[in-house]
């Protein structure tokens, strides 16, 4: 049996394009014990893979120029000679860009399709979901009344994360990069103001306005001269949750900014990057938070979600323009 995979055709020199990937036809092997065969039917795409682009070492390896990419799948067991699985399980796993595969079981975890949607457990359910509540709750350390500023508010982990800091009495403030992106956050997921960063000359300014208190709690997703905004108004004994930054992921120069460890130190500021896999014994209790408050009504999900294989690559470059609001999903 045949089917097609998605390789990386080439590195990229900056911004991803569309002749960095490659569609190719493999055989699928037989299926061996202890093994599944698996139809995709929903890839997480995540602003990390851009990272493994890269022939650079990192906390996970790089993707291998001629070898399929990998990322999060949501996938229905075809086939199995495994005690574990049975024909239509769901299962979601780190899996290669195909639209079959054989998977060992052990790389796989079943799926309870009565609890969500089943992309939902590649977002708000998933690592997304995850990165958002330890991020905000173990670092940020949000107080009721506290305001919390995001950037990349309208992203898939900075919507949950703003979800979150409301749930907790905060006022929240969302960074996005347009006006309907700023909307949707106020009018549907309760955030209380916003800035669309690309039609905001100063954004130091911005931040003033937003946040007449200053910033007690700032979670980055994204860096560059949108935190260095932020940070020039950073309370003293604030936290910053290091998240992501996007803004960097394609830059060719390490670019500088305004130094800032004066201000952390005599405002004892707390700045802190994180993994999310760092916190992998506790993902069952914080899964079962958010389920909780997705069962409650507390927390919404919401994706754009692009349809058939082909979108892959485009979905994945499309993350670095805004092409999405919530979680970027392709449905196989
Ligand atoms: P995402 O926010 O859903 O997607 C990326 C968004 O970033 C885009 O929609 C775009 O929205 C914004 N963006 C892209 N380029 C930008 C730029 N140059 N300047 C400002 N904003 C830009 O992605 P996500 O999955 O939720 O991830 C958010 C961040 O968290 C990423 O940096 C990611 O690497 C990081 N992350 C970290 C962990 C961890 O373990 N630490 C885990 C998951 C994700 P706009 O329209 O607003 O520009």
């Amino acid at each position: 049996m045949t089917t097609t995979q998605i390789v990386l055709a080439s590195r990229p020199l900056g911004m991803p394009t569309l002749d960095n990937f490659k569609f190719a036809e493999m055989e699928l092997p037989v299926v061996g014990d202890g093994e599944v065969m698996l139809e995709s039917m929903y890839y997480s795409i995540d602003p990390y893979m851009r990272g493994r682009m890269n022939d650079e070492k990192s906390y996970t390896p790089p993707f291998q120029v001629g070898k399929p990419i990998t990322g999060t799948i949501v996938a229905s067991v075809a086939e199995s000679q495994s005690p574990f699985y049975k024909k239509g399980d769901v299962v979601v796993g780190m899996l290669p860009w195909q639209k079959k595969m054989i998977a060992p079981e052990d790389d796989l975890q079943k799926i309870n399709v009565a609890i969500a949607p089943p992309s939902y457990f590649l977002g708000l359910l998933g690592i997304t979901g995850l990165t958002a509540y330890f991020g905000l709750l173990d670092i940020g350390k949000p107080q009721m009344g506290e305001t919390v500023v995001i950037s990349g508010a309208a992203g898939a982990v900075g919507i949950v994360a703003g979800q979150i800091a409301k749930l907790l009495g905060c006022r929240v403030v969302g960074i996005a990069g347009s006006d309907k992106k700023i909307k949707l956050l106020k009018d549907e997921f309760g955030f209380d103001d916003g800035i669309n960063y690309k039609t905001s000359p100063d954004m130091a300014k911005a931040i003033a306005v937003a946040c007449p208190d200053g910033v007690d709690v700032y979670f980055d997703n994204v860096g560059g001269a949108i935190s260095d905004a932020v940070i020039s108004h950073i309370n003293f004994y604030a936290r910053i949750v290091l998240c992501g930054q996007i803004a960097l992921y394609n830059s060719t120069k390490v670019p500088t900014g305004p130094r800032i460890q004066p201000m952390l130190l005599t405002r004892s500021v707390l700045m802190q990057g994180f993994i999310v896999s760092n916190y992998k014994s506790q993902f069952p209790e914080a899964i079962q938070k958010l389920e909780q408050w997705l069962s409650e009504g507390k927390l919404k999900g919401t994706e754009t979600m692009l349809r058939g294989f082909d979108a892959l690559p485009k979905a994945l470059i499309g993350l670095f323009s805004g092409n999405n609001t919530g979680k970027m999903i392709v449905e196989a």
